[in-house]
């Protein structure tokens, strides 16, 4: 078995969208760091599961989600947000955006790397066991942050978890997200501007934004259309549930569908009915392409650019730590002595059925409202050296929709990066912190108080 001598400070799991913000800000303060990724690419669901654009949050962003964006913005040479805080990116520049930081500031990467197993020893995790490039593989390090999105390290360490919701288990709905290129954006957008289309302002090529949602009086005569794709066969009611598109920054004439949502058959949990998954939603893919090519102006020479490489999973397994965010702590936007990071999006919760999902959209906080993640959701009472961060932290099934959001996957990165700091600096382990004393650091270092 291969083995890298280096004891790190911090062992990141997953170099997604929480985890290379975790690591960075860890380089930055003064940690070595390693990333074990399973993928080629930093940024996960926001680069390899395709999830363009970021969606807005009211609350000021730590400063390494500003320096990055602006970092993005200067790369493309054009800003990426319009009127709102929605933050238009190309999946592809945050890639390598990502990984030039993380590499100028001296961090390891290991791509094609896969946690297998956790070594515990008193209490601790000692070593991880990875598959990288193929190799057995073990890393050492004193603090772990779990950023895999599916508690994957948590499993290995013997932290419990759940999945899915609390009655039955279902998870939130699985879609298997696309880009189409070679579209006439301007002859679409003018088209749908002509079709009682105003779900959009169809004013620009850059932040043009095309939906259909069945019944929704937004989408004009787009509804008829479908309708009629539905009733010929060349749709099924799935296809056409949900289908969504956004313009990329950098990336002319390419559309990025957050679709096609899978009907919900399966648990993400369950290996064959993850890999059903991807068949049925390619083949979705493709009714699709074939329909917009046929029927809506400006796809005549449209073909698939890419497919993810990552299937967009929303949730999959939180893990039980020392507090579990609830529905009531969503309601009444609770603050917290020991809470590390803010949010305020909706419990957006995907399902099959569109009644199912406007009952959980029953509270949605004005601009300027937030609640608070208490450092306590993000560690455990088993694991004193094991840090979540991301969308896989200790909260219910619902509130696990509101958290998942990038922002806030980010924001409780850079969190778990400072406790690792403090945990170096203090000898108190991970499990041990007093929230209220790295909330205060928080509110200084990363956050301006309101
Ligand atoms: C279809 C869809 C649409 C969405 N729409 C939006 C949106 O419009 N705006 C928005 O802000 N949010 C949206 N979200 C939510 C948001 O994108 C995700 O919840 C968030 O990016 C998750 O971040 P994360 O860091 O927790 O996990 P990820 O970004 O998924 O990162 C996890 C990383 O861990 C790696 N990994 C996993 N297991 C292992 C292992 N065993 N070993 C090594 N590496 C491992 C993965 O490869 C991945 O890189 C959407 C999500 C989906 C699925």
């Amino acid at each position: 078995m291969s083995k890298i001598e280096q004891i790190y400070d911090v062992v990141v799991v997953g170099g997604g969208t929480a985890g290379a913000m975790a690591a960075l800000e860890a380089l930055k303060q003064g940690l070595s760091v390693i990333i074990i990724e399973k993928t080629l690419a930093l940024g996960g669901t926001m680069t390899n599961a395709l999830v363009t654009p970021m969606m807005p949050t009211y609350v000021e962003n730590t400063h390494l989600t500003k320096h990055i964006k602006a970092l993005l913005e200067a790369y493309e040479g054009k800003k990426l947000t319009k009127d709102s805080p929605v933050v238009w990116f190309n999946p592809e520049t945050v890639k390598y955006v990502m990984e030039k930081e993380i590499l100028d500031c001296g961090g390891t990467i290991l791509y094609d790397a896969t946690l297998t197993e956790a070594q515990i020893k008193e209490g601790s995790i000692v070593e991880v066991t990875l598959l990288a490039a193929n190799q057995p593989c073990r890393v050492k390090g004193r603090h772990f942050i779990d950023c895999s999105g599916d508690a994957a390290l948590a499993k290995a360490a013997g932290i419990p978890t759940r999945s899915g919701n609390e009655t039955d288990g279902k998870n939130q709905a699985v879609s298997f997200r696309f880009e189409i290129g070679g579209i006439d954006i301007s002859t679409l957008r003018n088209w749908c501007k002509n079709e009682a289309y105003t779900f959009n302002d169809c004013l620009n090529d850059q932040f043009f934004e095309f939906v259909h949602v069945p019944n929704n009086p937004a989408c004009g005569n787009l509804l008829e259309i479908f309708e009629a794709g539905r009733k010929n066969g060349e749709l099924t009611a799935a296809d056409i549930r949900y289908v969504q598109a956004f313009s990329i920054p950098a990336k002319p004439g390419v559309m990025s569908f957050n679709g096609p949502q899978l009907p919900n058959d399966h648990a993400v949990t369950d290996p064959l009915g993850f890999s059903q998954y991807v068949s049925t939603g390619r083949a979705m893919q493709r009714r699709l392409f074939q329909f917009l090519k046929k029927h809506i102006p400006g796809f005549e020479q449209a073909y698939i650019a890419q497919e993810a490489r990552m299937l967009g999973v929303r949730e999959s397994c939180r893990i039980v730590g020392q507090y579990v965010l609830d529905e009531a702590d969503y309601i009444a936007r609770r603050k917290f002595d020991d809470g590390i990071a803010r949010a305020d999006w909706y419990v957006d919760v995907h399902t099959d059925d569109l009644e199912v999902e406007k009952e959980h959209f029953k509270v949605k906080y004005d601009p300027g409202e937030y609640y608070e993640i208490p450092y306590r959701c993000l560690v455990s009472h088993e694991v004193k050296n094991y840090i979540a961060a991301g969308r896989h932290i200790s909260t219910t099934f619902k509130v696990q929709s509101s958290v998942r959001i990038q922002f806030t996957c980010q924001n409780m990165g850079v969190a778990a990066a400072y406790a690792c700091k403090y945990s170096k600096e203090t000898n108190i382990p991970l499990n041990q912190i007093d929230g209220k004393a790295l909330k205060a650091l928080c509110l200084k270092e990363i956050y301006t108080e309101r």
